[in-house]
């Protein structure tokens, strides 16, 4: 079943520190850890800092004089001159490794250029993903010495291109399922791979690629043959590899993307990435690897949209005043900046902390992708509404980042299944506390302190006395009231948590109406802590802009809470859990006509 892939996705690597210091699955035993987000991460040092901050100039000066994104949008192409310049920057291997040729640059480096790209253009941010962040990072994560030595130099110097190929036409989201098979051959050296893949980036110009194939293979105690991924490397001149034409597309039309086609192509053994059957873990790996820079250039996306609204919204006039006096419009721009300012701590918070080394990053890399993604999609609708007629037309460029902006919600990850992914990872978290209190309740004597624990914990829950202290001790004084807040929602959504766990038990994975709204409001309860975490290092560094981000994170906050205490109430209340039945029942009723359901007003 679909789903039980997604929840396959949580199958990470054990890190159980981590896993216990991580804040967004602590909310799943209603418990606020601030280890990995207070102070607000700071993984650079200084002198990392100065190299990126020497890389900012030539790369906005890249944008400004060499690369033209609205020509490469008509044109639907990256011509050469673009693809020189940006070789000569080192925009081809930005994170691989020195040695190889890449700038070997930290997450957190790599997310403020990616913050310039993503605010000129989002075609080539997805060029440069699609041949650095996902078509050559599985050898640079999981190639041995050998690979990466073979391949790496030619890639990072931009001598050739890389593409990610995963997606078939029967399996985009359920990545496990696909089809394509690599056979070994019966010289033992090579394998034979078929298959078609769809709407892979770079995949109509890529040279080399990381190929996911399904590898048939025998247990050990099993005598069935059975089937399991594996990835590897295949070049276009190993003969048997084609291409499609140029999909045409709605939004990112200057990135290339295309079908390809395997058939009976060889590849040496030795190009299997990591082992046979691993491939699975290699893909969703590279994935999680990448997601933080997609929360970094919709952030650049949101700051280059706010300044191109407060520029209209201050020189318009209509009746009589311009645009920002009023007060329709002055909301629109102000949850543009609480807005920015979320997504952006959010986007930070995650680089520095893998930077720092944490490994368990996975639910709170998949919140960043999810609410950049979502937001960046809001305000460009808003900075449209604003430049109304203006916003509409070409020549503005707003209505490009419109079409662009679309597909982060889509791919790496579409946002439904990481919803399930952020919601099904926390609750697997909180089941295994679970498990302990149950065993604790079948022999009470010997479990005297576990049982105490809780049941102070629910009677100071059910009293409405949650424990902010924790918070508070690392938040300025100033916020103080935030912290409160936000403990508070924690304790209401590790109750909650609680309470359809015991519910549903195992079959919660099945409950989407649930998930969807757990996973906002794990969405909304980190990212309102990410903001909080940064306000107050920006009170406590006495940074000029202190105040107004104090004024934004408790807005932000005030905000978020009653949103969280709108999703859980949704879980909970009978009423609720009604009509969600009701929207299974319409669904089918409108499945059963193949359309619209009702008698139209004048019944013809
Ligand atoms: C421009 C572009 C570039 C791309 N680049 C690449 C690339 O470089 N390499 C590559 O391999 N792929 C690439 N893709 C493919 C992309 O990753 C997939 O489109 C994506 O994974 C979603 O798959 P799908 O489109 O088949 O949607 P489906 O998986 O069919 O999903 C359809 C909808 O149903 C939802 N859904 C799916 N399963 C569930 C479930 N269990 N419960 C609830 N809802 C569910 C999804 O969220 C989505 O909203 C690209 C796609 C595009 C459009």
């Amino acid at each position: 079943m679909t789903i039980n892939r997604v929840r396959l996705l949580s199958d990470q690597p054990p890190s159980s520190r981590d896993r216990d210091d991580s804040f967004a699955l602590g909310l799943y035993r209603g418990k606020v850890k601030t280890q990995q987000l207070f102070p607000y991460p700071d993984a650079l040092d200084d002198e990392s800092k100065d190299t990126v901050k020497l890389m900012i100039d030539p790369f906005e000066k890249y944008f400004r004089e060499i690369h033209d994104p609205s020509q490469c949008d008509l044109d639907e192409k990256l011509p050469d001159k673009s693809l020189q310049a940006l070789k000569e920057l080192g925009g081809f291997g930005i994170q691989a490794p020195q040695e190889y040729g890449g700038m070997q640059l930290k997450n957190t480096q790599y997310a403020r250029l990616a913050e310039i790209v993503g605010s000129f253009d989002l075609s080539i941010a997805v060029f440069m993903a699609g041949h650095q962040a996902i078509g050559y990072k599985g050898i640079v994560l999981f190639g041995n010495e050998q690979q990466k030595q073979k391949y790496l130099p030619s890639l990072t110097t931009g001598e050739k291109i890389a593409a990610f190929c995963l997606t078939e036409p029967s399996a985009g989201s359920d990545a496990n399922s696909i089809r394509s098979t690599a056979v070994l051959d019966e010289d033992g050296k090579h394998y034979i791979l078929n298959g078609n893949k769809i709407w892979i980036s770079n995949g109509g110009i890529a040279d080399v690629m990381t190929v996911f194939a399904q590898v048939p293979f025998k247990k050990d105690d099993s005598d069935k043959q059975s089937q399991a991924v594996t990835a590897f490397i295949v070049e276009r001149d190993f003969g048997g590899v084609t291409s499609g034409l140029p999909e045409k597309k709605m939004g990112i039309r200057s990135s290339n993307t295309a079908a390809v086609y395997f058939d009976n192509v060889k590849i040496p053994v030795e190009n299997v990435i990591g082992k046979v059957g691993e491939g699975f873990k290699v893909a969703m790996n590279i994935l999680n690897e990448g997601r933080f820079a997609m929360g970094a250039a919709m952030s650049g996306v949101i700051r280059m949209l706010v300044t191109k609204t407060i520029e209209h919204a201050k020189n318009r006039v209509q009746f009589g005043q311009h645009l920002i006096e009023y007060q329709s419009i002055q909301e629109k721009i102000a949850q543009m900046g609480l807005t920015h300012y979320a997504v952006e701590s959010v986007a930070y918070a995650v680089s520095n902390n893998m930077d720092r080394g944490i490994k368990e990053f996975q639910v709170e890399a998949a919140i960043s992708k999810v609410l950049s993604s979502e937001s960046a999609w809001n305000v460009c609708d808003e900075c449209i509404q604003i430049l109304a007629g203006m916003g509409f037309m070409r020549e503005n460029q707003v209505e490009r980042f419109m079409r662009d902006v679309r597909i982060y919600r889509i791919f790496e990850g579409a946002n439904d299944t990481l919803r399930l992914f952020i919601a099904l990872n926390g609750i697997q978290y909180a089941g295994k506390n679970m498990k302990e209190l149950q065993k604790a309740l079948q022999q009470p004597i010997s479990n005297l302190g576990t049982l105490w624990n809780q049941g102070v914990k629910r009677s100071k829950r059910l009293i409405g006395i949650a424990d902010s202290q924790e918070l508070l001790e690392v938040t300025a004084p100033e916020l103080s009231d935030c912290a409160k807040m936000i403990t508070q929602r924690v304790e209401e959504f590790g109750a909650t948590i609680e309470r359809i766990l015991l519910k549903h038990g195992r079959n919660i994975i099945d409950q989407q109406f649930i998930l969807n709204r757990i996973a906002n409001a794990t969405i909304d309860i980190y990212s309102m802590a990410a903001v909080l975490s940064r306000a107050s290092t920006a009170i406590s560094s006495n940074l000029p802009t202190a105040d107004h981000e104090r004024v934004l994170a408790s807005t932000f906050i005030d905000e978020g809470c009653q949103r969280v205490e709108h999703n859980l109430a949704e879980v909970l209340r009978k009423r609720n859990l009604e009509r969600f039945s009701a929207y299974s029942s319409i669904t089918n009723e409108i499945s059963e006509n193949e359309g619209v359901a009702t008698t139209r007003p004048l019944r013809f």
